[in-house]
């Protein structure tokens, strides 16, 4: 994500959210879409949406799905959806047609998808869609427009406020939580622990809370270099980054047993180096898990 957050920062964002018994604003929905990159994060993004029954309106839905979509199976399935959910309204967006033109296979569905459009009462421009359909590529460069469009408005460029929102609530929730606590949240996902969000926690939103298991074992001191963190984040947090011992890219696993918290200085030198006498080190330091 081009973005101040990942992904999984979205997602703890929407738990927090939720915990608070609040809803997100239609503007926030908006912003955190736009900063997306494809279809599985906006996927992702709509799950956590629809297990916290957060209700995105309609349209919001509609508009901004199906400018991620790229496999035409799955836009069926979504069309199906948006149009049994729209039963009672009087006829569907245009776009929901253009679409799937843009991602169809011949001319002749094509026309045929025209032609369901004009069942529902809609007009659409027949030469512009139909000189169009070269699937996949056109519907990317139309996906592109689309994001360079999204990149003037308001909403993208304020996506930074909800970035410095969720790093105060983030802080303060961990901080809610003991290490026991925390440690129980990671290896028990299932726990129904009341008063936690246990049950929502998923493998995007866990790796935040390993990463914030490892610091709090740290308790603010470098894991290799045995100093004080650098300096405090802007909520007062000991400065430290979480290092995965074996590498994620290597098929280590995101486990608490297989973290470290570095300072900048040892993060930069361990993957410089991968020295065997650190290795043995930070290894060590798990053993305090
Ligand atoms: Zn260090
Ligand atoms: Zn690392």
């Amino acid at each position: 994500m081009q973005t101040t957050m990942s992904l999984a920062e979205v997602l703890l964002y929407l738990d927090l959210i939720k915990r608070k018994g609040k809803t997100p604003s239609k503007d926030e929905l908006n912003m955190i879409v736009y900063h997306m990159d494809n279809y599985d994060q906006v996927k992702a993004f709509y799950n956590k949406i629809k297990e916290h029954k957060f209700e995105p309106p309609f349209g919001f839905y509609l508009s901004t799905l199906i400018h991620f979509i790229e496999d035409y199976e799955e836009y069926i399935s979504l069309k199906n959806k948006i149009l049994r959910t729209q039963r009672n309204r009087k006829r569907p967006f245009n776009k929901l047609f253009t679409n799937q033109i843009l991602l169809c296979k011949s001319e002749e569905e094509a026309l045929s998808i025209l032609q369901e459009a004009r069942d529902y009462g809609l007009n659409l421009d027949e030469k512009l869609w139909v000189a169009k359909f070269d699937s996949l590529e056109e519907i990317k460069k139309k996906q592109k427009e689309w994001k360079e469009e999204m990149k003037s408005s308001e909403a993208y460029n304020n996506f930074s406020s909800i970035g410095e929102k969720f790093e105060i609530m983030k802080s303060s929730y961990f901080k809610s939580l003991s290490q026991e606590h925390l440690k129980k949240i990671i290896v028990e996902p299932k726990s129904q622990d009341k008063g936690v969000v246990a049950r929502q926690i998923n493998t995007f939103t866990r790796s935040m809370y390993i990463k914030e298991y490892a610091k709090r074992v740290a308790q603010g001191i470098c894991q290799l270099c045995d100093k004080e963190a650098p300096f405090l984040d802007k909520q007062g947090n000991p400065f430290l980054e979480v290092h995965h011992i074996n590498y994620l890219s290597n098929g280590g696993e995101d486990k608490i047993d297989n973290v470290v918290a570095l300072c900048p200085n040892c993060h930069r030198r361990i993957h410089m180096l991968e020295d065997e006498e650190d290795f043995k080190k930070i290894l060590k330091k798990t053993s305090l898990i």
